[in-house]
């Protein structure tokens, strides 16, 4: 019987100091589970710093090493889908390149998936140890925002991206075309049988997290976007209690014949409800935004350069 194939998918911008490292580590596992064959499908996302010349090196002396590199950063969420994409394992694992993902959990990935019928083995930090505390705050309650006001989608608390899927899981994954992508909604979105491995937070080997905290906010603002409306229906509730306290009022305004006087009053409710008409119609306008690049049908990400044919 022909071995299975792992595939190991791995996004990188700029990360030419941890490469060498994150290259020996998986190396290394893939020499001991060696009842697979191994490919690691590295996704060059742009970077400006020497890590094509490394993905290069790797791939002319090692025929496990495959590289895509796209003709500008196109983000996490698309190498990681250009990566999927391109995947020919049977199983396939999605991890950073910065050994935060400990590439020591994959033979028991790999056994839980293969002989205990998962299909998805999925990784969970349970702290956020060594992680800005304010960073970990408002990522709390993100996520504790996200799982409200969705239904069907859970979004763990501390998952990571870094699992180990079968083909199948990834296939659909895949069928999901959307050009916004938001990967921690869309591997819940797929269903399929989970297992959650927990551990302790690891920091980065080497070289800088890619993330600012705008960023970040700025993600969080799309996961919420990408996998609920609810938002969008606010405006309806507000604008009913509006309509029921300003006839409340009517009713005393005719019976006290009582007007008021304030001008001081009058400016703050005006201020009030035009403060909440422009939240909702930014709010309006942020959905609309996203389905204007959808209905674009751009390409996830473009290709500049790979090694073997892909
Ligand atoms: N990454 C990427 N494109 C980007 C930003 C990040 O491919 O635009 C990769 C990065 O090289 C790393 C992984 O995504 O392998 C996670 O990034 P990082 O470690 O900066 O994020 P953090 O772990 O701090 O959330
Ligand atoms: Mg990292």
């Amino acid at each position: 019987m022909s071995k299975k194939k792992l595939s190991i998918v791995v996004s990188c911008f700029n990360e030419e100091e941890a490469l060498p490292m994150f290259y020996k580590a998986i190396s290394n596992v893939a020499e001991k589970m060696d009842n697979l064959d191994f490919e690691f499908l590295f996704v060059d996302d742009g970077s400006s710093d020497n890590t094509l010349k490394l993905l290069k090196k790797y791939s002319s002396h090692d025929d496990k090493v495959r590289f895509i590199s796209f003709s500008r950063n196109f983000g996490k969420e698309a190498a990681m889908y250009a990566g999927l994409k391109e995947s020919t394992g049977d199983y396939i694992t999605v991890m950073d390149a910065d050994l935060q993902d400990p590439p020591s959990l994959l033979p028991e990935m790999y056994r839980l998936i293969a002989l205990e019928g998962y299909d998805i083995v999925a990784t969970r930090r349970v702290s956020r140890s060594g992680e800005p505390k304010i960073r970990s705050f408002f990522a709390r309650q993100f996520y504790k925002l996200i799982n409200k006001m969705t239904d069907r989608v859970e979004i763990v608390d501390g998952a990571r991206d870094f699992r180990l899927m079968t083909r199948q899981v990834v296939d659909s994954i895949l069928s999901l075309g959307e050009y916004n992508r938001f990967s921690k909604g869309l591997f819940s979105f797929v269903g399929f049988k989970t297992k959650y491995l927990e551990y302790e937070n690891i920091k980065r080997i080497a070289g800088n997290t890619k993330w600012s905290f705008m960023g970040l906010f700025k993600y969080a603002i799309d996961g919420i976007i990408a996998f609920t409306t609810m938002p969008l229906s606010w405006p309806i509730y507000f604008g009913v209690l509006f309509i029921f306290i300003s006839l409340i009022l009517f009713i005393i305004m005719i019976c006290k014949s009582f007007i008021v006087s304030s001008l001081f009053a009058i400016i703050t409710l005006l201020l009030f409800i035009f403060g909440l008409l422009f939240v909702f119609v930014g709010n309006i306008g942020l959905y609309l935004a996203k389905d204007y690049l959808e209905n674009k049908k751009r390409p996830i990400y473009i290709v500049k350069e790979t090694d073997k044919d892909l």
